[in-house]
């Protein structure tokens, strides 16, 4: 699966990244939840004996975060630049669909 297109859109007053799939699917992220859904260790923690260790320094993720630039890495993902400065995290095609939170892929979950 491989986003055909990609616009970033205000809609009701949020920063929404929609991406048409190849397969003919849209999904709509909204940039608040696809930051806070980044996928680089610094955000979501490393992974240790115990499970998960989050950082100390794991900053709270503004509510207005909006995507400053978004890259193609290869053809297996997107980088994101975000307007707080991150953008290490890349996120998987496979894990961008996973994160389409629309009615189909909830019930086929
Ligand atoms: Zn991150
Ligand atoms: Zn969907």
């Amino acid at each position: 699966m491989e986003p055909v297109e990609l616009n970033v859109s205000r809609r009701e007053g949020k920063e929404t990244i929609s991406v048409l799939w190849s397969d003919g699917h849209r999904s709509n992220y909204d940039s608040f939840e696809l930051r806070n859904a980044c996928p680089c260790a610094m955000c979501q923690g490393e992974p240790g004996i115990f499970g998960r260790i989050y950082t100390q320094s794991r900053t709270e993720v503004r509510v207005d975060i909006v995507p400053d630039e978004i890259e193609t890495v290869g053809r297996y993902g997107l980088k994101i630049t975000w307007s707080d400065g991150h953008n290490l995290g890349i996120y998987t095609f496979d894990y961008l669909r996973k994160l389409c939170g629309c009615e189909g892929c909830n019930k086929s979950q």
